[in-house]
């Protein structure tokens, strides 16, 4: 099944659809008059409305003039004092907060990428990112800074500024902030990179998708078209700004109309109640368990009668949490959307009308996405309603996985973005997600690669070998649970197994369950039959 999303949406969301070439790929884009930047988005929100908060966290409150302002000073002070130039990387360590939104514009305003690291990993995994990307300078929160602080051979970056307290080995994030420059005279090309975000893979390394100023801002302009989101709109980012939804589904797309970002440093269901109230939030977007969790709250009824659209993604959603959705806020829009870190998060969208008519669907594809289905690894088309890998085409879709031709040849080598999803496209343009095939555990939203937590439990020395599959959660979703066969002669305990893989991997990728089993269940060919072990 081949589907277009021009097809599909009503005509004042397609009208003014232009084909362009980007990256060598034909794809259909907003019209002519789109911003091409995140410089260009910051620069009109500024210029249209100065005096309206764009960013809003618990210890200040900026303006879109002041966070223009701000983003120009950092650029002029990463430019003076540590020569970042075009196309350098500056690696964000940084918690939800206005200075992470400050440091990517501030980025994006000298044509460099940030490289937006996960708060929550441990230092081999962080260091191998750093180095991976080549990272000349880091900025990080002082907590995380034990975490990656040298320990014997130093860290790849030139330099390391701290957003607060300065601790020993790093410099005050303001030194930069204080600079009176003017920022160099440079400016982003649309296809130039904006951000570097580490996902993990199948296989070997995590990959570093390369997100586009272009497709930033076609995910920013899809949100806002197909919720129909205005310059009055409030957000309350309660996931993290370094993942796509975030970024791109919030902060950017409030930057695209100029509305204003709330920012929870992190999430908590009865402090961002509070915050839906008292910031009078009228969008929020979150994976499925930011809502289960917000629903389990007493007295959640009671708040957020500003909330008017309402998106939901990264996982699936469960359809009583939709029907619990629709109970608490009758008079929001509500919106599956699917998306990916490597299509700069927006690819279908199921409209509000859908909702519960298509409870199941990821909707269809947003007016700038073709979509495929598959016969999985060929490129045999499946039938409509038939289930099939899925593929994306369009401006989301990255250029590439950063410095890791391999992996960007087997995902997107023919320009059609291999998902790793199953999935049916019916006879309207429909998806629906029914499965993976890459061998994954999605916990609320973040995603845990079953090969990265193999290989840390082999390397524990009474492991013979393991396997990790994903187990129902009623909150996340998915749980990750371990199964482990000891080496002749060796006991292991639960607590030892989740300890050892504590210590080298962030917290969401510990096993929650460790079953010890004598061997792993396997086929005639020796593979390890994982569904047998999901209970
Ligand atoms: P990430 O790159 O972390 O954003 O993860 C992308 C993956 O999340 C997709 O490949 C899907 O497996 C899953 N996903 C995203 N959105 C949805 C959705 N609306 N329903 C079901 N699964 C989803």
């Amino acid at each position: 099944m081949h589907v277009r999303g021009v097809d599909l949406w009503p005509e004042p969301l397609t009208r003014d659809l232009v084909e362009e070439v980007h990256h060598g790929r034909r794809v259909r884009c907003y019209g002519p008059d789109r911003p091409r930047t995140l410089v260009e988005m910051l620069e009109r929100a500024a210029a249209r409305m100065p005096e309206q908060e764009a960013v809003v966290d618990a210890r200040r409150r900026l303006t879109w003039r002041e966070l223009h302002q701000a983003a120009r000073r950092l650029a002029a002070g990463l430019h003076a004092k540590r020569g970042v130039q075009p196309g350098d990387r500056v690696a964000l360590l940084v918690a939800n907060s206005a200075e992470f939104c400050v440091s990517v514009l501030a980025c994006a305003t000298l044509a460099a990428v940030a490289v937006t690291l996960n708060t929550k990993l441990r230092r081999a995994e962080l260091e191998y990112m750093l180095g991976h990307s080549g990272a000349r300078v880091l900025v990080t929160d002082p907590e995380w800074w034990d975490e990656i602080a040298p320990k014997g051979a130093a860290l790849p970056c030139e330099a390391v500024y701290a957003t607060r307290d300065t601790p020993e080995g790093t410099e005050p994030l303001d030194r930069l902030l204080d600079c009176r420059d003017a920022p160099p005279a440079v400016s982003p090309a649309e296809d130039d990179a904006a951000f570097i975000m580490y996902t993990s893979g199948t296989t070997g390394h995590p990959k570093g998708a390369i997100g586009t100023h272009g497709g930033i801002v076609n995910g920013a302009m899809s949100f806002a078209r197909c919720f129909g989101l205005g310059p009055d709109e409030r957000t309350l980012v309660a996931v993290p700004l370094f993942h796509v939804t975030g970024l791109i589904a919030q902060f950017l797309t409030m930057a695209y109309v100029g509305g204003t970002t709330v920012i929870m440093r992190q999430f908590n269901a009865a402090g961002a109640l509070r915050l839906l109230e008292a910031e009078r939030i009228t969008y929020l977007v979150g994976a499925p368990t930011v809502y289960i969790m917000l629903m389990s709250q007493p007295g959640y009824r009671m708040s957020a009668a500003t909330l008017r659209v309402v998106g939901y993604g990264g996982a699936p959603m469960p359809p009583d949490a939709v029907r619990g959705l629709r109970e608490w806020l009758p008079a929001a829009r509500l919106h599956n959307v699917y998306g990916m870190t490597e299509t700069c998060s927006p690819t279908t969208i199921l409209p509000d009308a859908d909702a519960f008519a298509r409870v199941s669907s990821a909707g269809r594809p947003v007016p700038t996405a073709e979509l495929r289905t598959v016969d999985p690894g060929t490129v045999v088309e499946c039938a409509a309603g038939e289930v099939g890998e899925l593929l994306v085409w369009g401006p989301m879709v990255v250029p590439g996985y950063w410095a890791n031709p391999e992996a960007t040849t087997g995902a997107m080598g023919d320009g059609w973005l291999r998902t790793g999803d199953l999935a049916t496209i019916d006879a309207d343009g429909y998806v629906t997600v029914m499965d993976r095939i890459k061998d994954m555990i999605n916990r609320g939203g973040e995603k845990v690669y079953c090969v990265e937590v193999e290989d840390v439990l082999c390397g524990h020395p009474d492991v013979l070998e393991a396997a990790v599959v994903g187990i129902p959660d009623p909150v996340y979703g998915e749980a990750v649970k371990a199964c482990v066969v000891p080496r002749a002669g060796r006991t292991l305990d639960p607590d030892d197994v989740r300890a050892s893989v504590a210590r080298r991997l962030a917290k969401f990728k510990v096993p929650r369950d460790v079953e010890i089993l004598p061997a792993l269940p396997r086929n005639p060919s020796g593979k390890v039959v994982k569904r047998a072990l999901k209970n």
